[in-house]
């Protein structure tokens, strides 16, 4: 048995029930090295199976391993494990093991999760668009950035930066600014439910230079999204 866990953001208080409890009964837990590490406390003294950035196909191979034995498995991803998460390769990974059991247990997305710092960003309609060309091409991003700021989406933005991809939110801004006002209101979100959390609130003009790292996640908001006391928020449309 697998069960593919989301653990949410970071803090246990942003985990499901049903992630703990996931944990609690698993025999064996596999993640990347830091979210195994951000919910120790959880898997005790069980045994553990770690790997670093990049160590995807070897963490839900080993995962397959573990269940064809026997043992019930732990695969751990943070957020969701179906957001750019480990859930669809480690389904793909047990194709020819149909006997062995699956489960996909949700949890808290970094869009939700950072929403929730910043105010209510995304209550309209909104698409979430990853700036990693690790296995997307660039050119595929654009053409999404494109069509998601031309219909005047909320656009939420993972992986937006690295020391390898430095000028890689700087690209995604110019080519947002083709279509939303330079004036936009935007939001960052760094280290969400984790120690360092921090937060602001800009325009789209200004976050095009403001460096970000992978542990940050960015709201650019509609040609409606204002700031209230402080808070980012996308309208609805209901009349006060
Ligand atoms: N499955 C995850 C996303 C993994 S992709 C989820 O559903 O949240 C990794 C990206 O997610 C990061 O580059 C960052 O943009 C975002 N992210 C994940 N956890 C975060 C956190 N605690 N704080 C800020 N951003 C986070």
């Amino acid at each position: 048995m697998i069960s593919i866990v989301g653990i949410g953001p970071g803090g246990y208080d942003d985990m499901t029930i049903r992630a703990v409890n996931a944990i609690k009964n698993a025999d064996v837990v596999t993640g990347y090295r830091l979210y195994v590490e951000l919910v120790q406390e959880l898997i005790g003294d069980k045994e553990t199976f770690c790997t670093e950035m990049r160590g995807e196909v070897e963490r839900c191979q080993k995962a397959a391993e573990y269940a064809i034995s026997g043992k019930n498995v732990a695969l751990i991803s943070s957020g969701d494990a179906g957001i750019y998460g480990m859930a669809g390769l480690m389904l793909k990974i047990l194709e020819d093991h149909p006997e062995i059991e699956t489960e996909i247990i949700p949890g808290v997305s970094a869009c939700q999760s950072g929403g929730a710092v910043l105010g209510a960003p995304l209550v309209h309609d909104f698409a979430v668009i990853s700036l990693s060309d690790l296995l997307t091409p660039w050119s595929l991003i654009e053409k999404r950035l494109e069509a998601a700021a031309s219909a005047d989406f909320v656009i939420v933005l993972y992986n937006p930066g690295s020391h390898k991809r430095r000028d890689y939110l700087r690209k995604a801004c110019n080519t947002v600014l083709k279509y939303k006002s330079p004036d936009t209101i935007c939001g960052l979100v760094k280290n969400i439910s984790r120690d360092g959390e921090e937060h602001s609130i800009i325009t789209l003009d200004r976050l095009k230079d403001t460096p970000v790292d992978m542990l940050t996640t960015i709201f650019i908001g509609n040609s409606q999204t204002t700031v209230i006391n402080g808070k980012m928020v996308t309208p609805r449309g209901y009349q006060l």
